[in-house]
């Protein structure tokens, strides 16, 4: 590839978050578990390259439960799912193992509580999104998803004094306290968390970018269209006014883009493996290219195995590798 590119900056954090990472071993783990066929319930993760590695390994990926026969294996994804889904899942008999991130979970577990007590509930985020559709699932007489300040000036709730609000958790940071101030300023009496529900991994992939985004040309985004935090990464890089372009993977890359280039950002968002990383970086790579890495956080977040697996392991006679241990194709 032509261009005048001398240095590539790498950002850092980027890529698989502890969320990702868990999703992906518990499909690898229940092909090695389970008796075949092993479904999974949509996109175990929003990333086509990691859907098609799994799928060569022998999962099967459907859009929904009705796809799936009575009693087979079914996995939800690290989305997560509504209650709907998993009484259906029930009802039918199937064996469920969970991915959903324990992160998501939690914001589900809010919902739960908040609508028991009563309260209207805002959820702050984008109602065509997975995650969205299974957090709006668990009240959804209760929730209402709105996603700008402007949808603020229009939402009516029953009882003002008694309102609640959360987020998805793959927001941009700045845009999402920009609605929750202005919820706070039409309800005061509004409680939440203490800030927002977006993950640790999400924050840190956009401090990164900022972090960086001063100081390159473009920047390129690595991760999928329907990747919600991917996307936020391009925004987080466009309002510090650096070029950004969100691509699948080295293959996308325009030249035009770089033609007066001499300095790149990449990232990559939570659901991309690093191997399109490197592939990206080695294509632009040539001599006198500098490669650097700008790290501004260290991250060391593990979640453990859903118990359900830890338990078809059991039963099989089969000892699940630890977390550090797990050897991965991705
Ligand atoms: S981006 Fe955050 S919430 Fe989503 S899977 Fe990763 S850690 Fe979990």
């Amino acid at each position: 590839m032509r261009h005048p590119v001398t240095e590539i900056l790498l950002a850092g954090p980027r890529g698989f978050c502890a969320g990702v990472e868990r999703a992906i071993d518990i499909v690898e783990q229940a092909l090695s578990v389970c008796d075949p066929p092993v479904y999974v319930r949509k996109e175990i993760v929003h990333n086509r390259h990691v859907v098609e590695t799994l799928r060569t390994q022998g999962a099967i990926f459907v859009d929904e439960l009705d796809e799936v026969p009575d009693g087979a294996t079914v996995i939800f994804s690290a989305h997560g799912i509504s209650p709907e889904v998993r009484e259906e899942a029930r009802r039918r008999g199937l064996r469920v193992i969970d991915a959903t991130c324990p992160l998501v979970t939690k914001v589900h577990l809010e919902a739960i509580r908040y609508a028991r007590e009563n309260y209207s509930i805002v959820l702050i985020g984008h109602e065509d999104h997975d995650e969205v559709i299974g957090t709006l699932g668990e009240a959804p007489d209760r929730i209402f998803v709105i996603a700008s300040p402007a949808e603020v000036e229009q939402l009516e709730v029953p009882d003002p004094e008694k309102i609640a609000y959360l987020t998805q958790t793959t927001l941009s940071m700045d845009d999402t306290r920009h609605v929750i101030d202005a919820l706070r300023q039409k309800f005061p009496k509004i409680v939440g968390p203490s800030r927002d529900d977006i993950c640790y991994a999400t924050q840190n992939r956009q401090a990164a970018v900022k972090k960086i985004a001063g100081d390159v040309d473009v920047m390129l985004v690595i991760g999928a269209a329907n990747s919600s935090n991917a996307n936020r990464l391009v925004e987080v890089s466009q309002t510090a006014r650096t070029r950004a372009y969100l691509i699948n993977d080295v293959g996308d890359i325009r030249p035009e883009w770089l033609a007066d280039a001499r300095r790149i950002g990449v990232t990559a968002g939570a659901s991309t493996p690093e191997v399109l990383v490197s592939e990206t970086v080695k294509a632009l790579q040539r001599d006198g290219v500098a490669v650097r890495e700008v790290h501004v956080v260290e991250e060391d977040v593990r979640f453990a195995l859903p118990q359900e697996l830890e338990r078809l392991a059991r039963e099989r006679g089969i000892t699940l590798p630890s977390p550090t241990a797990m050897r991965r194709s991705l």
